[in-house]
């Protein structure tokens, strides 16, 4: 694999925007094993999509979040192909 990103690739697959958001969360294993984390780097669009998908799983330490990726505006958005 190459690794030439320094640009990220939106995580769904049919998508080829560049990633502007980290979408975690963390919930709790089905048996009770401990917490589970999981984190996917969207692009905007896809993010304003995210919702919370294991709020079946939730425990005291639940965590739903979207970061935006990087400091502020995303600077010269060039995408050499
Ligand atoms: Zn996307």
């Amino acid at each position: 694999m190459t690794d030439e990103a320094s640009a990220l690739e939106c995580y769904r697959r049919a998508c080829e925007d560049a990633a502007e958001f980290r979408v975690y969360e963390r919930y709790q294993e089905e048996n009770d094993l401990g917490a589970v984390e999981a984190e996917v780097a969207l692009c905007r669009r896809h993010a304003a999509e995210e919702r919370p998908s294991n709020l079946g799983r939730s425990y005291p330490g639940y965590v739903f979040r979207v970061d935006p990726i990087g400091d502020g505006p995303v600077e010269g958005r060039e995408q050499e192909l």
